[in-house]
């Protein structure tokens, strides 16, 4: 079911206070947005991304904020082994103890052209970053957010995840892929956890990867990261309690 609300939601600034949440591709676009608007809601931001330098970034901006001291978790969502995965979630266990939120929003493109002509190796890669290492990442923390009394975990669809489209290739197919773990994940949980599950499409927005989906587009036409925020609040905070296994549209 798609739905629309989320997008008027008006998020209190203490929504996510002693929470701990955990941002794939935390570096740049709207991740970086995400993790920041987190932190300015009182959670804990785990900062995970391939790209040191602009993790130091965002974490340096989170901190001149006055918000809590996030972390950051260097790793490769393409290369990462699922023992990777498993210390990491470790670690978080040493560190914090808890671990209430994940938004899962790291991503690749790969190539816009046909089926046909798309290389084996890049349809790999996409299939890697936006849905194996998604997979692998959920399965490692899933015990520690079953502990929580209230988790979200959100994933990152797309228009083209619900609607297959010409020369979308694997980034489509990889986000209908994202559905389907997002909708067999949430009726796997309902019953036995406090874990809901949900999807969230962002809609066209002002970041690297769209420009170089729509390199003749206009940036200034599209709406910032920032404008995209009270859905995703939405989502990660105690006001969609009982909310499971729905896809939204973040605009
Ligand atoms: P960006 O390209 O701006 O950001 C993507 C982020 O993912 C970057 O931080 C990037 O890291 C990170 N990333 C990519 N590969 C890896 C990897 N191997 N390991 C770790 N991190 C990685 O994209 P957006 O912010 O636009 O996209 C965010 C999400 O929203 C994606 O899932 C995308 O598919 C989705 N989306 C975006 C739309 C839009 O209009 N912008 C529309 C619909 C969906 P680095 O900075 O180091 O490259």
């Amino acid at each position: 079911m798609t739905n629309t609300e989320p997008k008027n939601y008006v998020a209190p600034t203490s929504l996510l206070k002693d929470k701990v949440i955990l941002v794939t591709g935390a570096g740049d676009g709207i991740g970086r947005c995400a993790a920041k608007s987190f932190a300015a809601c009182g959670a804990t931001v785990i900062l995970l991304g391939r790209t040191v330098t602009k993790l130091e970034q965002v974490y340096d901006e989170i901190t001149e904020s006055g918000d809590t001291e996030p972390v950051i978790v260097p790793l490769c969502l393409e290369k990462a082994s699922e023992e990777d995965y498993l210390h990491m979630a470790e670690a978080i266990e040493e560190q914090f103890g808890q671990l209430d939120g994940l938004l899962h929003n790291a991503g690749l493109l790969g190539q816009k052209t046909s089926i046909a002509n798309y290389q084996a190796a890049t349809w790999q890669q996409v299939m890697q970053v936006n849905v194996n290492a998604a997979f692998l990442l959920t399965k490692s923390v899933l015990p520690l957010m079953k502990a929580s009394s209230d988790a979200s975990i959100l994933f990152t669809s797309s228009g083209v995840g619900r609607h297959g489209r010409a020369f979308w290739g694997a980034y489509a197919v990889s986000k209908f892929a994202t559905e389907g773990l997002a909708q067999v994940l949430s009726h796997e949980l309902e019953e036995i956890s406090n874990i809901r599950v949900n999807c969230i499409n962002p809609g066209a927005t002002r970041t690297n990867m769209r420009a170089e989906a729509y390199p003749a587009e206009n940036p200034a036409s599209l709406k910032t990261p920032e404008q995209i925020m009270p859905a995703y609040l939405y989502l990660m905070g105690p006001d969609s309690i009982g909310v499971n296994g729905q896809s939204f549209d973040a605009q």
